[in-house]
């Protein structure tokens, strides 16, 4: 009998180019499909390709391919598909040690234990503000990861506002702040981090800064 199956926007072998993984040889594994509709997406083929059909059998075969990789489950929004959960565990039980790159806007609360989650939370000008499901904050471990991608001072305020509110620094493994492209210069978001005094740590996609010229990372 076949295994679940998931809609895949691509597979490929590159470099972790975010969080406190960034550098290490990473299998990627971008499912298809998104609920929200970020101004700064830079994934939005996740969502216009159409994507194939493939078994978790096929997907744990290709990851096997690259025995001593991470493998990071991102989209698009993984956690649409059910079947993305068997996936999971079955690379956990695996032994493998496993990346879930969601938006913050579903529960988080059915992952595998193991995983480490980055979970985004939408700041207010990214289009998608307030999309971030409240419960989750209950469900974070030391493990996890938050991303805040931060395009104004305005952002950056608010991000801090609510990591201070929810403790994020004690219940997470790390704070990340990702600047938009175009809109806030690494530099400068970096000064805003220092001035701050608090642990956050800016969040540079090494994937670009190594390969500018890719239009994106398959
Ligand atoms: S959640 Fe991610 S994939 Fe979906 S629209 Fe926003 S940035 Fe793009």
């Amino acid at each position: 009998m076949n295994t679940p199956a998931i809609k895949v926007c691509e597979t490929f072998f590159s470099l972790q180019g975010e969080g406190t993984l960034a550098g290490l040889p990473c299998f990627f594994i971008r499912l298809s499909g998104c609920n929200l509709d970020c101004l700064w997406c830079d994934t939005t083929y996740a969502t216009d390709e159409p994507g194939r059909i493939m078994t978790v059998d096929a997907l744990i075969a290709a990851a096997d391919e690259f025995p001593a990789a991470l493998v990071a489950i991102t989209g698009g929004e993984p956690l649409l598909q059910p079947a993305s959960d068997e996936l999971m565990r079955r690379l956990i039980a695996a032994g493998r040690r496993v990346i879930l790159e969601t938006n913050g806007s579903l529960s988080i609360a059915g992952v595998p234990e193991g995983v480490i989650r980055v979970v985004d939370i939408k700041c207010p000008q990214s289009g998608a503000g307030g999309s971030f499901s409240a419960a989750n904050y209950g469900e974070l471990r030391p493990t996890d990861e938050i991303k805040f991608v931060i395009s104004s001072r305005e952002d950056f305020d608010w991000a801090v506002k609510t990591s201070v509110s929810h403790n994020l620094f004690t219940a997470v493994n790390a704070v990340l702040m990702s600047p938009v492209s175009n809109l806030i210069t690494a530099a400068d978001l970096g000064e805003l981090i220092l001035a701050s005094g608090l642990p956050l740590r800016l969040n540079l996609q090494i994937h670009r800064l190594i390969w500018p010229h890719k239009s994106r990372r398959a």
